[in-house]
């Protein structure tokens, strides 16, 4: 999750002006980006999808860094601790269907995101034509694309989801157990997810499960009680999809014990994060993180006692049609 309220409110609360707090985002580029990328994964065919960038004060957002780690691990990357937090999100086309891993924020975060249906239209399809969403979790930069006001977007998509994220989020006494500032993020789920409940388009599983042929979900309870994994494994390569692992990259793989303020449970989401990480450099496979800047797909490798990013490299080699 990378609620704007929230982070207004931190930005508020690290005694930034609150009038930079309130304005949106300045963009720095003043037309559409290309909000695609396509690749093979064995005999699926997989997109990632860009619903857009958001600035994030990462050094505020980020909890259990040692004191200036943040800002010290991204100035090693030649960044600031303004992050730009991809949102990302992924199409699957397999067989008859088309799967989308999540659904990015609609209209919550503001004039920098909302690209996820521009960014499918750019590829030539319209969310209509979307069969499943595989939803990760229930934060809303992951669910609020579902819905366009009091509109549900993906009329003909099951939407599926861990029980017992559903039942966290659905769950009146848990928002009441809440504190004030996190009880609208009850309500937006609420908005968003139980049109599609009501509609009877919701399909729960529960816990490690085979969705489709080559499409499973891995649990990873922590960032949120029901946060999934999904991996996609075709003709002996494998894929994970991993939601909300992490949220910036340049200083959770080389410290995984560093957790984000919108954990649910930290300590929980630090061992998931680790054990992932061990997971994926042993197993050699791709990963796909939400948070990754897009396309947000690649490799681990060994750095010291963590890790380190390998981007997918780069293709472009589709035949101009006229000189085949
Ligand atoms: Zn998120």
């Amino acid at each position: 999750m990378l609620a704007r309220t929230l982070i207004a409110i931190f930005i508020c609360a690290s005694s930034l002006p609150v009038a930079s707090a309130q304005q949106d985002p300045v963009p720095r580029i003043d037309r559409f980006q290309a909000g695609y990328y396509h690749f093979k994964l064995g005999d699926f065919d997989v997109t990632a999808l860009s619903d857009g960038t958001l600035p994030i004060p990462a050094d505020v957002l980020l909890t259990g860094a040692k004191p200036g780690e943040v800002a010290a691990r991204l100035a090693e990357t030649y960044q600031t601790t303004a992050v730009d937090a991809s949102i990302n999100a992924y199409l699957i086309k397999a067989g008859h269907r088309l799967v989308l891993v999540d659904a990015g924020t609609g209209e919550l975060y503001g004039p920098t995101l909302n690209k996820l249906a521009a960014s499918l239209g750019a590829i030539g399809y319209q969310p209509e034509q979307i069969t499943d969403i595989l939803i990760t979790h229930i934060h809303t930069d992951h669910t609020g694309g579902l819905m366009d006001g009091q509109r549900i977007v993906f009329p003909n998509a099951t939407v599926h989801v861990e029980q017992r994220e559903l039942d966290y989020w659905m769950s009146a006494a848990n928002r009441a157990r809440a504190p004030d500032s996190a009880r609208q993020y009850f309500d937006q789920a609420a908005a968003k997810m139980k049109p599609y409940v009501d509609s009877g388009r919701v399909k729960t599983f529960s816990g490690a499960t085979q969705l489709f042929p080559g499409i499973r979900s891995i649990p990873s309870p922590g960032h949120t009680p029901g946060h999934s994994f999904y991996a996609l494994e075709s003709r002996g390569e494998k894929l994970v999809f991993w939601g909300d692992l992490l949220h910036v990259a340049e200083v959770q793989l080389p410290n995984p014990a560093v957790t984000i303020v919108f954990d649910v449970d930290p300590a929980a989401a630090a061992a998931q994060r680790k054990q992932a990480f061990a997971d994926a450099l042993k197993g050699r496979y791709w990963v796909a993180g939400d948070h990754v800047a897009f396309p947000g797909v690649g490799h681990l490798r060994a750095d010291g006692d963590g890790y380190r990013w390998v981007p997918m490299p780069y293709v472009n080699d589709y035949y101009v049609p006229a000189l085949k």
